[in-house]
């Protein structure tokens, strides 16, 4: 191992933070290269400074996994603390839990409908002549009906993607159960919880083995790759090949800060489904962590925005234009040779946390059983077109 060239992996987010802990434990020198001042990516915690309160600074980000491997994997760098995301939605002028569940029908429509009965309900008030749901829109009115489609879900999708949900694929709204009784977990996921001590503590301690080195502050030149015996690339796969056939669209958020004695909403996320309101949602991060006391609130109100130059990128647009584009990009990434794009950037995909650890654990063991056998890491090993 000693005369094998060091490895750099680009971006400390979970998956360049996931990938240097792996090599590195078989052994691997990995060099790091994180272009902010921080690491944990969008997924980055702090304490704020006027009020104590650990906040999500990208916005909230809620831990969820079916992924056994993932979760034993992920509990291993620091404590989770049980955390059930029960998000609340304002429209017309009422507040309803989410995501749509038999409150929500009930309350919504003013009945006491039995789960059959909410079931056979939303039946009949849905499109059912939409036999294939291509779109968003497609999707929502199949399944809810005009009425709820129209309360909750136009107007937020509006505001967040920029883009009537007759643009959007069905696959964005499919993020979102219905459910026929009262359970008002925002996810299905058998486990979920919320770092005791923040995402940025856990990635900095899978940073923390021998071999790791990190850069903070450090972009990397993409002509630098020859340097290493293998590059990890978690940036804008864009960005890579310097933006060659055009910028691949994303949403960027704006978050108006606010602080004040007390509890400002009661609840961690809120979510304002009208166009008329111009933000998307109002987080409260002091309810992340309910086990903590804080005389004082600190709120974030989010807006969404066409993605700038210089813009953090949040969502991946993937509209029919972005993957034509995505394609060319795809098939430079595979001439490029000892690169490997990996990640929400490097995919330009929409991805959860688990789902991004759940890969960068797979890119780490595909590495080391190809150096093993002297065979050439692949560009991706999850198409990002699919
Ligand atoms: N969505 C909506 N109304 C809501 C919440 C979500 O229309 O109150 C739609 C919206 O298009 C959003 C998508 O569902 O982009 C996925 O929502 P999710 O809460 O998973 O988004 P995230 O937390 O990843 O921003």
């Amino acid at each position: 191992m000693s005369k094998a060239r060091t490895i750099a992996v680009v971006g400390a987010g979970f998956s360049g933070a996931v990938i240097a802990h792996q090599l590195a434990k078989a052994g691997h020198r990995v060099t790091v290269f994180e272009a902010r001042g921080h690491l944990a990516g969008n997924c980055h915690t702090e304490r704020d400074a006027e009020t104590g309160v650990m906040t999500h600074v990208y916005g909230p980000h809620i831990f969820h996994t079916d992924n056994e491997r993932v979760w034993s994997f992920i509990t291993g760098f620091g404590e989770f603390v049980p955390y059930v995301n029960r998000v609340k939605a304002i429209t017309g002028g009422r507040v309803y839990t989410l995501p749509i569940n038999l409150l929500t029908i009930n309350q919504f429509f003013g009945r006491t409908l039995r789960p059959s009965e909410a079931r056979d309900f939303l039946e009949s008030i849905a499109d059912t002549s939409i036999e294939s749901p291509a779109t968003f829109e497609e999707q929502a009115l199949r399944f809810v009906g005009r009425e709820l489609y129209e309360a909750f879900f136009k107007g937020y999708t509006q505001k967040q993607w920029g883009l009537d949900p007759s643009e959007l694929p069905a696959s964005i709204l499919k993020r979102l159960p219905v459910r026929f009784n009262y359970d008002d977990n925002y996810f299905n996921h058998r486990r979920q919880g919320i770092p005791k001590d923040g995402y940025s503590a856990l990635v900095e301690r899978m940073l923390q083995v021998p071999g790791v080195s990190v850069h903070l502050g450090t972009a990397f030149e993409p002509a630098r790759k020859v340097e290493f015996g293998h590059v990890f690339y978690s940036g804008p796969i864009d960005a890579w090949f310097g933006h060659g056939k055009g910028r691949l669209a994303y949403r960027t958020l704006d978050f108006e800060v606010f602080r004040e004695a007390g509890d400002y909403q009661g609840n961690a996320v809120i979510n304002y489904c009208e166009q008329k309101v111009p933000y998307t949602r109002v987080t409260e991060h002091k309810h992340f962590a309910p086990w903590e006391n804080h005389a004082c609130t600190v709120c974030y109100r989010e807006f969404s925005r066409a993605c700038g130059e210089s813009d953090v990128p949040y969502y991946p647009v993937r509209l029919a234009r972005e993957k034509a584009q995505l394609a060319e990009y795809v098939d430079m990434a595979k001439r490029e040779g000892n690169v490997t794009f990996v990640g929400r950037l490097g995919t330009y995909r929409y991805l959860d946390m688990d789902v991004t650890i759940k890969e960068a654990l797979e890119v780490a063991d595909e590495f080391l059983s190809r150096t093993r056998g002297e065979a050439r890491m692949p560009a991706f090993i999850a198409s990002p077109l699919a």
